[in-house]
């Protein structure tokens, strides 16, 4: 049967952790790949075997890995038991013959690693009888530097292990490892690529969106669905919060100061934000910010939003330039979305002359001529949710 194998970084590094990672990755592979023909997910020193009955479901298998946080690489692999005390190679160098004839090539380098050193061979000579015998068998050259085909072969298990192509992963750490976060997100190009970000580093998303209805359109929030049903392929499940903003927003701009408004929005957002937090055991709260993008964003009006918080308030993004941010949002496929036009209900209301370098005392003290707790009660109150299944439609 045919059979790929996984490989991961960082979780190698985790000293005695690694176990605990090794098995949250195993288990996600395992619900990642639940509705593919997958037969087996196996975990072998350093690494995770996984078998599948035709060959014909790589391409959904793969693209099932390829969503699954804490994946480095993986590849496709043919395999041979191996003697280990007085191996024969002549079984392996033919079925890597076999294979790498069906490629189109002229140089190719070998890879040998011993994932059990007790194997009587070392990788480099593994490597020198491979590559001559396939010298011998194919005409081709051995390329040390770029060639064009490299042949992977990992010894574990009693087992020699050969691939010719190893692709990336998404990298990271799997789902779940690093709890739950609060991802603010509103439809533009930088707070889906805060989300993964965070999603990468192993949090868990609940989703939280502010929308300006009765005085916008659905468009931001349908935006959002299909933001969060794509992130949702690298989470399996998500929950969505919709939150009502417009009529607080229309309190805020009729009893405090013009200049303020977009900090005070803001606090507002983060205050319900913590609310839903505490509801979905969460540690932090996620946004989109990068320093000095807009008026919200300056050092000094951060500061004053920050302040309304007691959640770590996560902001992946804060060093990075927008070039940088829409070249991510490419990559992970949320741009063409969150450039489709929409009317976000940040853009309801916006004084023309923002306050830059709000200070908290005059954040405040302004903030006093609202009933705060009344409003964030209200918005948490009325939030509501919409959860999310990878591969089945939203249900409300
Ligand atoms: P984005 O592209 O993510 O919309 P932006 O550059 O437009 O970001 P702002 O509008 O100032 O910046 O928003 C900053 C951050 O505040 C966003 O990245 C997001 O995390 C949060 N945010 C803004 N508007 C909303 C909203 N309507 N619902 C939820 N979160 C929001
Ligand atoms: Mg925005």
């Amino acid at each position: 049967m045919p059979q790929a194998l996984v490989h991961y970084h960082e979780l190698a590094l985790k000293g005695r952790n690694r176990g605990l990672f090794q098995q949250r990755l195993i288990q996600n592979l395992q619900n990642s790949l639940r509705k593919t023909d997958v037969t087996e997910i196996k975990s072998l020193p350093g690494r995770i075997r996984i078998t599948f009955q035709h060959e014909t479901a790589w391409e959904s298998v793969q693209d099932r890995i390829r969503h699954t946080f804490g994946v480095a690489n993986y590849s496709l692999a043919g395999s041979l038991p191996i003697d280990y005390a007085s191996p024969d190679t002549t079984p392996l160098c033919q079925a890597i013959e076999a294979a790498i004839r069906l490629h189109t090539f002229e140089t190719f380098r070998v890879t040998t690693k011993r994932g059990d050193k007790r194997f009587a061979r070392t990788s480099v000579e593994l490597n020198r009888e491979i590559g001559a015998y396939l010298c011998r068998a194919t005409g081709k050259r051995v390329s040390l530097g770029a060639p064009d085909v490299t042949v992977g072969v990992e010894v574990v298990d009693y087992t020699a292990y050969f691939s010719l192509c190893k692709h990336p992963g998404p990298g990271g750490l799997p789902t779940g490892s690093s709890g739950n976060v609060v991802c603010l997100i509103s439809g533009g190009i930088d707070s889906p690529v805060a989300a993964y970000r965070m999603m990468k580093r192993g949090c868990r998303a609940i989703f939280v969106h502010f929308h300006g209805r009765p005085y916008l359109s659905r468009v931001s929030e349908e935006k959002v669905r299909d933001l969060v049903s794509h992130l949702t392929s690298y989470q399996l499940k998500a929950r969505l919060y919709l939150v009502p903003f417009g009529e607080m927003q229309r309190d805020i701009v009729v009893h405090t100061p013009e200049p303020l408004r977009v900090v005070l929005y803001r606090r507002m957002m983060l205050r319900i934000a913590e609310r839903l937090a505490e509801r979905e055991r969460c540690w932090g709260v996620v946004t989109g910010d990068s320093l000095g993008q807009v008026a919200s964003q300056t050092a000094e009006n951060l500061r004053s939003i920050s302040e309304a918080a007691h959640l770590p308030i996560l902001r992946p993004l804060i060093g990075m330039d927008k070039i940088e941010i829409t070249n991510e949002a490419q990559q992970i496929g949320t741009f063409d979305t969150s450039i489709e036009p929409d009317q976000d209900c940040c853009t309801l209301f916006v004084p023309p002359h923002p306050n830059t370098r709000s200070r908290i005392d005059e954040v405040r003290q302004a903030e006093r001529l609202l009933p705060v707790e009344e409003m964030v009660k209200a918005g948490t109150d009325a939030a509501e949710l919409v959860e999310f299944a990878f591969g089945t439609m939203p249900s409300c």
